[in-house]
């Protein structure tokens, strides 16, 4: 048996390959400070979702690295909000 081909949404630009379906994964990673992550990710099932993942933990006396991370996690929630926009106008 040969796994089906998937075709990934113009999103993903780091898929997540795996042996099967359920383990594969779309994702658009953000660049963030170390430590912290922030991505849209989907799963490869028809009835999966879209989803908003970002976190870390980090003890810094700066602002730098917070802001990049605040700002990773804004434009990730714009385009999740984008996606869910043109899914929601789909037929
Ligand atoms: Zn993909």
């Amino acid at each position: 048996m040969t796994a089906p081909v998937i075709t990934c949404p113009w999103w993903c630009t780091d898929h997540r390959t795996g042996s099967t379906v359920e383990d594969q994964q779309h994702a658009r990673p953000f660049p963030v400070p170390d430590g912290t992550w922030v991505a849209l990710l989907r799963g490869c099932l028809p009835a999966d979702r879209i989803e908003l993942a970002y976190g870390g933990e980090s003890f810094d006396r700066g602002t730098e690295r917070a802001r990049l991370f605040a700002a990773a996690l804004q434009q990730a929630a714009d385009l999740l909000d984008r996606l869910t926009a043109e899914r929601d106008r789909a037929p």
